[in-house]
């Protein structure tokens, strides 16, 4: 996973490089926009951005872009270069016009930041025409193999439980219990790590098979140790439906309980980052550039264990970090 050398290859000298940020937006990605655009010019690269991802690069919306061009944008959330969906990129003559608009435009290779579907647009592109390219890890949902943390993860997460200890406030008042669904995708990340940091009372992930009767057993059984109200954090894409469907389904079995349901939907995925996503997004542009630069292409570039790592697209698509098993335990454990 780290350095492949069937990735490195002979590089000619790099003029143009394009950078773009596709699929959902993350906060951080305008601070590794910031990064690639700075470490280019510092290694005399002209740096060109590339508005709404691979519409804007098959409809050649392109800008020469300065160092000042990036100024302030370190703490803005969203992306200063927008980003969108082109479904249509599956289809081998989209990413043909987007080649030829890259070389008419002098462009030498891509640093693409995005999920994994952005990734597999990215793979396709870089392999078939032979063009240097590689990936920034950038998603709330931390679904991406080869690298530990995605950007914007750790805002995601942070902005989950500033709004899940509010909630508590007024489920302890009223004698609640809130079912508060978190984003994600396929994926538990947020909702194991928002469980664990507003010490909910019970938390439904994907990875983990939810037993209905069992949750209102747990539930009944923090009753009566006099527990008044609760959380239950509902992950995206667990197998009982959303968190509007289970609190109906804990609700016709437990009829007494009042139950209200919280959706915290795009919240999650705006804002200002903090600090650990500027870190990890302004680490990666850097580290994106130095790869190109050495021929390095059809990778992602990740961060593991603290080192940056290269993951190929290939990799990084078809893989999933596990959700460590311990988070689940110590959830559990500390939810009695
Ligand atoms: P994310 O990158 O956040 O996972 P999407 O899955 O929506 O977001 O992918 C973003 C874009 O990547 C898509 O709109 C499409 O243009 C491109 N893409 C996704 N999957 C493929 C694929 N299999 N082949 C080519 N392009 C793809």
């Amino acid at each position: 996973m780290k350095e492949n050398s069937e990735n490195i290859k002979v590089q000619k000298k790099l003029n143009r490089i394009g950078v773009l940020t596709s699929g959902g937006d993350a906060p951080g990605m305008n601070a590794a926009i910031r990064s690639v655009v700075r470490s280019a010019i510092y290694n005399n690269i002209q740096p060109v951005g590339i508005y709404r991802g691979y519409y804007g690069l098959v409809n050649r919306q392109f800008v020469t872009m300065q160092s000042h061009s990036v100024s302030k944008i370190i703490s803005q959330g969203g992306t200063i270069l927008k980003s969108s969906r082109l479904p249509e990129f599956d289809k081998r003559e989209y990413r043909d016009i987007a080649i030829e608009n890259l070389r008419e435009a002098s462009i030498d290779a891509l640093v693409v930041i995005g999920g994994d579907g952005s990734f597999r647009g990215a793979h396709l592109l870089a392999t078939e025409n032979d063009f240097p390219i590689v990936g920034l890890p950038g998603t709330i949902d931390n679904d991406i193999f080869g690298t530990d943390f995605t950007i914007g993860f750790d805002t995601a997460i942070n902005t989950a439980v500033e709004a899940i200890d509010k909630i508590r406030d007024t489920a302890d008042s009223h004698n609640l219990v809130f079912f508060v669904e978190v984003m994600g995708r396929n994926t538990g990340f947020i909702g194991l790590y928002t469980a664990i940091a507003t010490g909910a009372e019970a938390t439904i992930i994907p990875e983990v098979h939810t037993d209905i009767d069992s949750l209102c057993d747990y539930l009944l059984k923090e009753r009566r140790k006099n527990k008044t109200s609760g959380i239950v954090i509902v992950a995206e894409g667990s197998d009982q439906g959303s968190a509007t469907e289970i609190a109906a389904k804990v609700k016709a079995k437990i009829p007494d309980y009042e139950t209200r349901v919280t959706t915290l939907g795009h919240i999650q995925r705006g804002g200002s980052p903090t600090c650990n996503d500027r870190v990890l997004a302004s680490t990666l542009g850097n580290a994106s550039i130095n790869a190109l630069i050495s021929g390095i292409s059809d990778v992602m570039i990740g961060q593991v264990n603290g080192l940056v790592a290269y993951t190929p697209f290939a990799e990084a698509c078809a893989k999933h970090n596990p959700i460590n098993q311990k988070w689940i335990e110590v959830a559990h454990i500390l939810s009695l």
